[in-house]
């Protein structure tokens, strides 16, 4: 398997050979480093490799592990976030891709303007309707965007999906096509770009560069396989 860093030396030139694939300028790629069950230890190996963004889907874990980390790591919490959490996880966090209802995201924008942050959002899209999955149907998410964007303090950074479980990586081109296009028209529709396309994991993050994603967020191929 190699050691961490290794891995993450693969899985950066992964995406820049995808990028090359589809003529796309690698710099338009972040790469989240998804550490949730890693311990900070094995977090810090990543660091030393040069990772500096990193992904967590846990409150509790989050709040216990960045503290024992660097100040000037960047962490983007990347789970279905309840709304009680939502108080502890703003301050440590200056992204959420997990967004999936207007409820969330006005509670969201009070919380950060109680705090004076100005946080960056993903909304999370079920691209299929899986009744097993978060996240917003296309069509209540044409419904609800305009109020979404109205609300003050957050920045609606673009759209966030995990596309339905695959045998094979293809499998999943046509739903991160399928979230490009719904971003094109809703941003064709409002007037705002919502640049940021949040998909492609361990199994299919190649097939999601070569879509158009503008952030991955891979966990198993940098740091192993989780025991959950
Ligand atoms: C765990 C997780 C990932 C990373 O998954 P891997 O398959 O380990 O790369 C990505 N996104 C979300 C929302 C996750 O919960």
């Amino acid at each position: 398997m190699g050691s961490v860093a290794e891995r993450l030396e693969s899985v950066r030139a992964r995406v820049a050979a995808a990028c090359a694939r589809a003529g796309r300028d690698p710099s338009g790629v972040e790469l989240l480093a998804v550490s949730k069950t890693v311990a900070a230890e094995v977090v810090g190996e990543a660091v030393a490799a040069g990772q500096r963004l990193f992904g967590e889907s846990r409150a509790q874990e989050a709040e216990a592990k960045i503290p024992l980390l660097p100040g000037r790591l960047r962490w983007h919490f990347i789970g279905h976030l309840q709304s009680n959490k939502v108080r502890r996880v703003l301050p440590l966090v200056e992204a959420l891709h997990g967004v999936d209802s207007l409820r969330l995201a006005g509670h969201v924008a009070r919380v950060a303007a109680e705090l004076g942050l100005f946080p960056r959002v993903y909304l999370e899209v079920n691209l299929a309707g899986e009744a097993s999955k978060h996240g917003l149907r296309p069509d209540e998410l044409r419904e609800c965007l305009a109020e979404v964007l109205a609300l003050p303090r957050l920045e609606v950074a673009g759209l966030m999906a995990i596309p339905p479980v695959a045998a094979e990586p293809a499998q999943s081109r046509p739903w991160f096509r399928a979230l490009r296009a719904l971003r094109d028209e809703l941003a064709a529709r409002t007037g705002v770009p919502l640049s940021g396309l949040s998909m492609g994991m361990s199994d299919d993050f190649e097939v999601a560069v070569e879509e158009g994603a503008t952030i991955v967020r891979v966990g198993s191929s940098i740091f192993g396989r989780r025991q959950e």
